[in-house]
């Protein structure tokens, strides 16, 4: 046995063998090995008992998985449309030429390799870049050179200037959640005052609905949980905050981490769940070890493991599963089959999660943020959490705000704040288009300011990215097709193959190549997507090139080579080279212009 076989041996051992964690075994033996060799592949295989192909299909399947050699720095710039606006297309190209290595590819000594990786979750401090998977903030051109140099001196990431690593929170706007007092474990006390089942008519009287986008009521979900057959309930928090634009929940799990894990204590009270596990989205990893010290000092409390808080048979513990660069994971099944060790594909629904989850066990899968309200809920009572918001809308929601403003950052107003007021808190007075909810979210124009975030009219998992008059819309939405066209787990052909066409009419316009028919081929992709994708990422994927070619027509006209321009092509023209070498000319060798061959 060599020294990776070693190594891989006591990776799998520490995950007991199990399949489920292989996901995590691959991420470990990368991180020792530096890529995960066919040999590595092979040999995990046989020590899970696993055939070697669900292996290499995971190893594909994830971002920041290799299966060749990559360098020994891995720089990769985020590629959000905020960052471009940032400048790190310049930056990237500059760090690239000062190492000598061309964007996407690794140096001939194996020392560095750049490229581009989807939003890191940081633009609200950006241009921002994972160095070996940590985020390095505020980019700019003399910390790039720097970047160089000690990439050039081969100087250990641990040992870069920790300047480069500060992620601050920046939270512009605090209301109930982000201004409150908290006390670890009060509002557990507080929800088991009133028993499993009192609780959770608290959480039906909230309201509460999901805040990862979908807004299920969280009630709901719960019960459905607890009266689902088996014992062995889950509850899963959904930490793989993966929208470009979204980075609110970086901030609740940096600095309320306690109200996030205090929330799945509290979805375990009211459904039973003995096992919890949050999946981390892997951009985030830098905070995985202040994660666990958070779940220790938790668990020295009394609030997690056996007898919590000596209440007899309230048993619960977390565990953090990393993901690894697979945006689709942020679906609450393509989670689940990540969180088993699969390629990250959503399911066919139903059975829902509730149900059938994890391991085909009844789990509650919810969002950090949903998470995190709970234990308001629990410390103010239902109808106080729901006095706030809409009707349809209970409570406060966070935003991430980011683009042409003064102060971007996170913002909590209670639901049914205008676009029109989050614009003036956040200094953006000459902002001309918003785009909510991410690149799976709605493009407003100015004359829609006027209009709320909230479930019944603007639903917003958390993105605001500010937009005003320097920018163009077209290249807005092309960067959103790109990025779909990447996320695409190719499970189904409708978006494989719709989001690669869709971006390539958005380059074909980009380039001046294009003509009114392919805006129509446009709004026909739309239409197959929307209809015939499996999950949300497809049918989500045109909205922002559709919004845009509505709302910002112009944008996309001034590209076509003209208005009238009509595309045609010659079929008799073409065929007289063939009619001069077989030498016929008769009229059955010609097309009569209608299309039929002449008689
Ligand atoms: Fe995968 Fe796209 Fe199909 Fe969703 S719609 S299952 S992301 S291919």
């Amino acid at each position: 046995m060599d020294d990776a076989e070693r190594i891989a041996l006591q990776i799998v051992d520490r995950h007991r063998r199990e399949p489920s964690q292989l996901l995590q075994i691959l991420i470990e033996t990368q991180e020792a090995l530096g890529h995960l060799s066919p040999r590595s592949l092979t040999h995990i295989a046989a020590l899970l008992d696993l055939p070697r192909a669900r292996v290499e299909g995971v190893a594909g399947f994830y971002s920041f998985l290799y299966d060749h050699p990559v360098g020994r720095y891995r720089i990769l710039f985020s590629d959000n449309i905020t960052d471009r606006m940032l400048g790190s297309q310049d930056l990237l190209a500059g760090l690239c030429a000062s190492l000598c290595v061309a964007p996407g590819a690794m140096s001939p000594d194996g020392l560095v390799s750049v490229d581009t990786t989807s939003c890191t979750g940081m633009c609200d401090q950006g241009p921002a870049a994972l160095v070996n998977g940590i985020a390095v903030t505020r980019l700019d051109r003399p910390r790039v050179a720097e970047i160089a140099e000690l990439v050039r001196q081969q100087v250990p990431v641990p040992e870069w200037p920790s300047e480069y690593f500060r992620v601050d929170d920046n939270i512009r706007r605090r209301d109930a959640l982000l201004g409150g007092r908290f006390l670890p474990g009060e509002a557990l006390t507080a929800a088991m005052r009133r028993g499993r089942d009192g609780w959770l008519q608290e959480m039906r009287i909230s309201n509460l609905r999901g805040r990862g986008g979908a807004g299920f009521t969280t009630a709901v979900k719960w019960m459905s949980c607890r009266d689902a057959q088996g014992a062995d309930k889950v509850v899963v928090c959904n930490a793989d905050e993966g929208e470009p634009g979204t980075f609110k929940d970086r901030v609740l799990l940096t600095s309320y981490a306690d109200q996030v894990f205090e929330g799945m204590t509290l979805a375990a009270w009211a459904t039973g769940a003995r096992q919890g596990l949050m999946y981390l989205r892997g951009e985030y990893r830098y905070l995985l070890r202040h994660l666990k010290d958070v779940l220790a000092v938790r668990r020295a409390a009394g609030l997690l493991g056996g007898t919590i808080l000596g209440e007899p048979g309230f048993d619960f513990d977390i565990e953090i599963h990393l993901g690894a660069g697979a945006y689709v994971c942020g679906e609450e099944t393509a989670l689940l089959e990540s969180l088993e060790g699969k390629r990250g594909t959503p399911r066919i629904r139903p059975p829902f999660p509730a149900t059938r989850g994890y391991l085909g066990r009844p789990t509650v899968v919810n969002n950090v943020e949903t998470l995190a309200k709970a234990t308001l809920i629990a410390l103010q009572g239902g109808q106080a959490f729901a006095a706030t918001g809409t009707a349809q809308s209970t409570g406060t929601k966070l935003l991430s705000v980011s683009g042409d403003c003064a102060a971007a950052g996170v913002y909590e107003y209670p639901f049914g704040v205008t676009v029109a007021q989050v614009l003036e808190d956040c200094g953006a007075p000459d902002a001309e288009m918003v785009q909510v909810g991410g690149a799976s979210g709605v493009t407003l124009a100015s004359y829609e300011f006027h209009r709320r975030i909230a479930f019944e009219d603007v639903p917003s998992a958390g993105a605001f990215m500010v937009f005003n008059s320097r920018r163009d819309p077209f290249e807005v939405a092309r960067n959103f097709v790109h990025f779909f066209a990447h996320e695409s787990c190719g499970f189904c052909t409708p978006c494989r193959v719709g989001t690669s066409l869709l971006k390539g009419y958005m380059d074909k316009l980009a380039s001046g190549q294009g003509a009114k028919m392919d805006l129509a081929d446009i709004e026909w992709i739309d239409r197959l997507l929307k209809n015939a994708s499996h999950c949300g990422l497809g049918s989500s994927a045109p909205n922002a090139v559709i919004d845009t070619l509505v709302k910002f027509r112009p944008a996309y006209e001034r590209r076509l080579q003209s208005l009238e321009f009509q595309p045609a092509f010659d079929l008799d023209a073409s065929l007289a080279t063939a009619r001069r070498l077989t030498g016929r000319d008769d009229a059955n060798a010609h097309f009569d212009g209608s299309g039929e061959v002449g008689r």
